[in-house]
């Protein structure tokens, strides 16, 4: 596996590749999740490049940026051991000093679920990913469905800012109790994790009460409220039944497509998790 840490070097090397490039970024901290999507792209694609950038403008100044777990020997490892092609891992002034800025088109989506919480958040998201599509120019680019809004934001980006690049959504992979894995899983016991997979059951409820037949978002979400305020340690940020493309709250559901998706705290770890259902499965 190459590794590059500059962005000059990248754009040399980048220059002498002609093949199909699949993309991973990541934060870091790798997990299965991240490694079903590297291996999805050494399904696709020709070349499998993977970056490694703990991107600042991600996060506010009260999270846990400081602290994000950092297992950087751990990940080189699980890179080498899947034959990744060429890890891209820059400092913050390669990413953004010496890299052109982007001018990324507004979206409503910023404003919704995660973005209510979070406002700065998919500023930095989109801003970090042009800049590396700018600079690995790849073919093809993974993102995992765990982070549904991230993957429809950056479809969308991809559609505005014209980027010839074929956006290839993962599935999410969970732990043996449901939980999805996540980097931030790392801060949390191992009875708190299965603590944690409560959130999945009681997206787990929703859904069986959607192939049942109710068609109250008012309902289905009390049946998750009711779920998780039986774990006194768990405290909802939200749930959210949304149409998929404008992730706006539906009021009744009536055969559309649907993100059931919510963010649940277990002390201070923030835990996401979602499911889609579509309008045929009604
Ligand atoms: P991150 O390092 O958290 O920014 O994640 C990098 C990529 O891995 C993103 O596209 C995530 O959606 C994806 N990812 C993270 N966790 C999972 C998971 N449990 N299953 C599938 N993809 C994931």
């Amino acid at each position: 596996m190459k590794l590059i840490k500059t962005v000059d070097e990248f754009i040399n090397w980048r220059n002498q590749q002609s093949a199909s490039i699949g993309f991973i970024p990541t934060l870091g901290a790798l997990h299965n999740g991240h490694l079903s999507l590297i291996r999805a792209s050494k399904k696709q694609c020709k070349i499998t490049a993977v970056s490694i950038f703990l991107n600042p403008t991600q996060f506010a100044a009260n999270e846990d940026l400081s602290l994000y777990p950092n297992t950087l020997e751990q990940d080189l490892e699980s890179l080498r051991e899947l034959k990744v092609d060429v890890l891209f891992f820059p400092n913050q002034q390669e990413m953004y000093q010496k890299t052109g800025a982007v001018n990324i088109p507004a979206s409503e989506l910023f404003k919704k679920l995660e973005g209510k919480s979070r406002p700065h958040f998919f500023y930095g998201v989109t801003t970090i990913v042009a800049k590396l599509f700018n600079i690995i120019k790849p073919s093809h680019a993974f993102f995992g469905e765990k982070d549904a809004q991230q993957l429809y934001i950056i479809g969308e980006m991809i559609n505005k800012m014209n980027y010839q690049i074929i956006l290839i959504p993962c599935p999410i992979i969970r732990d043996q109790n449901g939980l999805a894995l996540s980097s931030r899983n790392q801060y949390l016991t191992k009875s708190e994790q299965k603590k944690a997979s409560i959130v999945y059951q009681g997206l787990m409820h929703i859904k069986n009460h959607l192939n049942r037949g109710e068609t109250n978002p008012k309902i289905l979400k009390k049946i998750f409220i009711k779920i998780i305020g039986e774990t006194p340690e768990l405290r909802i940020d939200y749930i959210s039944i949304a149409c998929i493309y404008t992730l706006e709250e539906i009021d009744k559901i009536n055969g559309e497509k649907l993100l059931i998706s919510t963010a649940v705290f277990l002390r201070d770890v923030r835990l996401i998790d979602n499911f889609t259902y579509l309008s045929s499965d009604i």
